[in-house]
């Protein structure tokens, strides 16, 4: 663990580097002298920046409780410029012969003002969209207008979804069917055929490259969907024998999401270079090779193939991926392609953050009265009665005879002592009472062990997860399940700080739990700048009186959707930001979360019937004269209240 300078030693920066702001944030984040995060809108290019805790101020202005889903549009908008900007470079540096074309994989974050926003700001580029099913396909269609964008159709198609497609050709999208299952073809060219239209085809290609992490099992050649290479000459022959070979125009594969090392995407590339070549001599037209998505985000800031990481930059990766498809397809020329990336969690992460307060503390000592501020002082040792059990006895000599050289072996016999107070607790041979002073008194010598082993040069593991133990729970007011559903389901870990009170040196370790009552409803590992992961996250002590504000970043991708009403906790408010040249920012839009009627509605309640319910109850309160008319009154208008009310923690 870094040794933290002293209280009044604590600056700015110390903060930047315990949190690694500065590495992950790819520039849009910061923190201010006065100790706020700030958003720098464009990146380090730009010196606007806006802090946080102003945005928190407007928000509880307009009425806006936390948590809230805090998106900032220039963020996206340069996310995208950036990659379009990046891969123009690099065609024009390398000299390759095409052009660069997105698309955004509509399943990343599907809410319509993210795709909205998308279409927007990627307009200048003819930024197009991949869609994976028919619901998709409208929400693309829905937002999209531009007949140069590529609108990409995935997924295992119906003949409906397939119509859907052909009219939307028809009606001037250049919209291209990938086939990912070879039965597919039939349907396509059969519905094609009868409405007399000249489909834009592809096929997804099962790479025998793989990539590692959490996803690679979308590719590779044990992936579900995609076919093999004598699959995809089949489907030549196919095409051919129904003349509609000049409809095959693209060749498309997807390695997974989170590709966090640049080797294993040059590999696809390079694969998929050789297959799109081998089908160009085959005489099908092509011009489009599409590399799916797999563009990594820095989650950590490491810049390592971990898997929360990646090893290369968004320029590498352009350049990479243009020279690899050059290489090959130079070697048997090959005109080159226009190259489609569908690079989702890049393009949309670093939009949204979730912002919360933090509504209580558990901490396993008692508050210290002269709030000293060091630790250790305040430990009290409880009072010890003559009759104490004799394992309270030994607990009270383990720690008189505590030492530096034997802090192992009072560990060990620490809780020998304690579990055997409990077990007498448990056969009736100690009182409440009794436990009690022995469970303190354990605590005590934890806590002195807890701050000596810090002056060993080597901590054994055992003494150095006594840190965990003796972390702080802090509850935050947000629902994992519900809004940070992959750091529950496959321990994504996400940066997460606090936005306000950098200047002051966080003295508490916590754990962060959300407010349902599920143990896995809580963050316990964070980003360590050292050792990649840590447990704890180091926070300040609350104030009384003043609301202390978390933010967890970079949750733009993938998160809104995937999140479930786990406790009945629904959707958060979601506010969206654009900041202006001049430092000043507007509020673009807001959504307000679901209500408490909005979420028992989904799960099949009628609202309205609850509360015709609740009345006839509060009649028979009356009849019975429980309460008076009156007080049904009130205590109706309150139920009427709390169904309009906000899921969440309401101050
Ligand atoms: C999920 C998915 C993507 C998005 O991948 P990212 O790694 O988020 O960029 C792209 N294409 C297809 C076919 C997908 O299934």
């Amino acid at each position: 663990m870094a040794k933290k300078p002293t209280l009044q030693r604590w600056s700015v920066e110390d903060s930047a580097e315990l949190y690694g702001i500065r590495n992950w944030g790819a520039g849009y984040f910061d923190i201010s002298p006065e100790g706020d995060v700030v958003i720098r809108p464009s990146g380090r290019k730009n010196p606007v920046s806006v802090s946080i805790p102003s945005i928190i101020t407007g928000m509880r202005e307009r009425g806006l409780d936390m948590p809230v889903l805090l998106r900032i549009e220039n963020i996206l908008d340069s996310q995208i410029s950036s990659l379009h900007e990046s891969f123009r470079k690099a065609i024009k540096t390398l000299g390759y012969r095409g052009e660069y074309r997105g698309v955004f994989p509509i399943k990343v974050n599907q809410q319509q003002q993210v795709v909205e926003a998308i279409a927007r700001f990627g307009s200048h580029y003819h930024h197009g969209m991949e869609v994976g099913s028919k619901a998709e396909l409208f929400a693309a269609l829905s937002q999209l207008r531009d007949e140069e964008a590529c609108l990409i159709c995935n997924g295992y198609k119906d003949e409906e979804f397939i119509d859907l497609g052909l009219y939307a050709l028809r009606l001037g999208y250049l919209c291209f069917f990938v086939v990912e299952m070879p039965s597919e073809l039939d349907l396509i060219i059969e519905r094609a055929e009868r409405m007399g239209v000249k489909p834009l085809i592809g096929v997804r290609a099962k790479l025998a490259s793989k990539a590692s992490g959490h996803w690679s099992e979308s590719g590779g050649e044990r992936s579900t969907f995609g076919l093999s290479t004598t699959q995809i000459v089949d489907a030549v022959d196919t095409l051919r024998a129904h003349n509609m070979l000049d409809c095959f125009k693209l060749l498309h594969y997807h390695l997974g999401s989170q590709v966090s090392n640049i080797r294993d995407i040059r590999g696809a590339v390079m694969e998929a270079s050789r297959i799109y070549a081998g089908l160009v001599k085959e005489g099908a037209p092509m011009g489009y090779l599409d590399l799916g998505g797999g563009l990594a985000v820095d989650y950590d800031g490491s810049r390592t193939n971990f898997l929360s990481s990646r090893n290369y930059s968004l320029d590498e990766y352009c350049t990479d991926v243009v020279e690899a498809v050059m290489t090959i397809l130079d070697e048997s020329d090959t005109a080159h392609p226009s190259i489609i990336t569908e690079s989702g969690r890049a393009t949309v992460a670093y939009y949204s953050m979730l912002l919360f307060n933090i509504l209580d503390v558990s901490q396993i000592e008692h508050k210290s009265e002269s709030n000293t501020g060091e630790a250790g002082e305040a430990d009290e040792i409880p009072v010890i009665p003559d009759d104490a059990p004799e394992a309270t006895q030994n607990l009270l000599q383990v720690l008189n005879g505590l030492t530096l050289r034997n802090l192992q072996e009072c560990y060990n016999d620490a809780i020998y002592y304690r579990d055997e107070v409990r077990q007498q607790f448990l056969h009736g041979k100690v009182s409440l009472r009794e436990r009690t002073i022995a469970e303190r008194l354990f605590w005590v010598i934890i806590k002195r062990i807890a701050l000596a082993k810090q002056k060993l040069p080597h901590i054994p593991k055992d003494l150095a997860e006594i840190d965990l133990v003796l972390a702080d729970i802090y509850y935050g007011n947000f629902s994992v399940f519900q809004s940070l559903p992959d750091s529950w389901a496959i321990g994504q870990l996400f940066p997460v700080m606090p936005v306000h009170r950098l200047a002051e040196v966080p003295t508490r370790q916590a754990i962060l739990s959300d407010i349902t009552c599920d143990s896995d409803g809580r963050i316990d590992h964070f980003i360590d700048v050292n050792q990649g992961v840590k447990k704890t996250l180091d926070v300040h002590e609350l104030k009384d009186g003043e609301e202390y504000y978390l933010g967890v970043f970079l949750v733009g991708a993938y998160q809104e959707t995937l999140g479930d009403l786990h406790n009945l906790l629904g959707d958060t408010n979601v506010v969206s930001v654009r900041i202006n040249d001049d430092g000043e920012y507007e509020f673009m839009r807001e959504l307000r979360g679901d209500s408490v009627a909005d979420i028992l509605s989904y799960v099949e309640y009628d609202p309205r019937r609850i509360v015709e319910g609740l009345r006839k109850v509060a009649e028979r309160a009356v009849r019975t004269e429980r309460i008076k008319p009156a007080e049904r009154q009130m205590i109706m208008q309150a139920f009427e209240d709390g169904l309009r009310g906000y899921t969440y923690y309401e101050r």
